[in-house]
């Protein structure tokens, strides 16, 4: 069996847009849970500020800074440093409340202007194609040269100026208030970061630099809480639990030693044991992850999340029926999960079937099929639909498949950035293809765009 992946909570590299002197790498996670609360506690906010919720992208830098930011109009950036630092959704909301009224303020539009470097914008464009990429493990293969050899400075485009941060603050409490959450969360948050500012420059949060905090900002938001009316407005309890779980996963795989000893083996609520369950898979403690994960399984049997860790621990220590079994259930409790499509046909790929395999390779085709139309520019999904359509190609002799798989790769180069491969890709796939078919029609797409984009640049 090919490795292939390793978390379902996955990373990736690439160079930071926040380094302030020195180039620094950024690791993205893509996690189907992390995201889908992310996006259940943002999509009121984005209602609150006019903004459709489906045109953010929300991605995750796996870095203990504390820090968030926005790029390129519609891409909110959260660090698991500042996700782990909240304690509350309501800390959470009134970050994600903040960052979107940079976004509703326009405020990118003018730090574009002050860009000093022209690469940034090229950057940050392929950042946000980087943390697409990073769906499911092998970070490696997305990673590599995605934005190499790019360099940026922070100064002049991601630190905002005193009164960009009190007129985001001030959207960010109209936001919460419409969407009907408490601002208390965002004056605590503000008091956890309170002294930063005190600190030397090298030793303050890079949330701090990137936004400043001063008094005046911490004085009108205790004012706005004298006069709100939701200032005593719980959340649907879900999202105390679902907040309670992030901080939980995340510290299970990015922490697994310090997970086992602050979620010990007394504490019975599940968060804990989630944790739990997930830091001794991380530390190679196979058999006790999934007995772990079997009990929560038992206990929130409609959780797709449980499915999906018990799926991924099975999966990697080659247990793959028994995998596939698993990601079905998560696949089909969270349907419109592009991550659980991608995952429960990549393991269906991979596992033998009974009998003849091309019925077990159709079916791995159709959930990938469904991962790209739920998120059409995920590299690794390309790949493994390019690994299926080359097995049926094999299995059958048809070599409709094998021009098929060609095109998939192309697809793969052009979601990575790699613009000379794809088109070359793109070109062979056409050869292979029906002329005028869909996937012909498709490669050509892309053949046409990338000798459009080196038309340009030639001029
Ligand atoms: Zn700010």
């Amino acid at each position: 069996m090919k490795k292939l992946f390793s978390l379902a909570l996955t990373i990736i590299l690439a160079l930071s847009p926040v380094a302030a002197h020195a180039e620094q790498q950024l690791n993205f996670i893509r996690d189907a849970e992390i995201e889908n609360y992310l996006y259940s506690l943002a999509t009121p906010i984005y209602r609150a500020a006019s903004i459709d919720p489906k045109s953010v992208t929300i991605a995750i830098v796996q870095s203990s800074t504390v820090n968030a930011f926005v790029a390129e109009g519609m891409n909110e950036f959260f660090y698991t440093g500042l996700l782990q630092l909240t304690d509350s959704p309501e800390q959470l909301a009134g970050v994600i409340a903040h960052e979107t009224g940079h976004i509703a303020g326009g405020h990118l539009i003018r730090g574009k202007e002050e860009m000093r470097n022209a690469s940034a914008e090229a950057l940050l464009g392929t950042l946000i194609a980087v943390a697409a990429g990073a769906a499911t493990g092998n970070g490696g293969v997305a990673a590599t040269g995605a934005a190499g050899g790019m360099q940026i400075a922070e100064r002049g485009f991601l630190t905002f100026s005193r009164s960009q941060e009190a007129s985001a603050d001030s959207a960010a409490e109209g936001f919460l208030e419409s969407a009907g959450i408490s601002g208390r969360g965002m004056a605590e948050f503000f008091h956890k970061l309170e002294g930063q500012e005190l600190m030397p420059a090298d030793r303050q949060q890079q949330y701090v630099r990137t936004h400043p905090l001063t008094q005046d900002r911490i004085g009108a938001i205790e004012r706005f809480l004298e006069t709100s009316r939701t200032k005593d407005a719980k959340l649907p309890e879900k999202f105390y639990s679902m907040h309670e779980r992030m901080k939980a996963k995340l510290l299970g795989y990015l922490q697994p030693e310090t997970a086992l000893l602050r979620y010990t083996d007394n504490d019975a609520r599940i968060a804990a044991r989630y944790a739990r369950a997930i830091a001794l898979y991380r530390t190679g403690k196979t058999d006790r992850a999934i007995l772990l994960s079997e009990e929560l399984v038992k206990q929130e049997p409609s959780n797709p999340f449980f499915y999906e860790l018990k799926a991924q621990i099975q999966f990697e220590s080659g247990r793959i029926e028994e995998a596939v079994a698993n990601y079905k259930k998560a696949a089909d409790l969270l349907p419109e999960s592009a991550l659980l499509q991608q995952a429960y046909g990549h393991a269906l790929l991979e596992s033998k079937g009974e009998g003849k395999d091309v019925s077990r390779i159709d079916q791995a085709i159709q959930r990938l099929l469904e991962a790209n139309r739920l998120e059409p520019r995920i590299p690794m999904t390309w790949r493994f639909l390019a690994a299926a359509w080359g097995r049926k190609a094999e299995l059958t002799s048809d070599q409709d498949f094998a021009a098929m798989a060609t095109y998939a790769l192309a697809e793969e180069a052009s979601a990575q950035g790699k613009d000379k491969a794809a088109g070359a890709l793109a070109a062979r796939a056409m050869k292979g293809l029906k002329k005028g078919s869909t996937y012909w029609l498709r490669a050509q797409d892309i053949k046409l765009s990338i000798d459009d984009a080196k038309r340009e640049q030639d001029k």
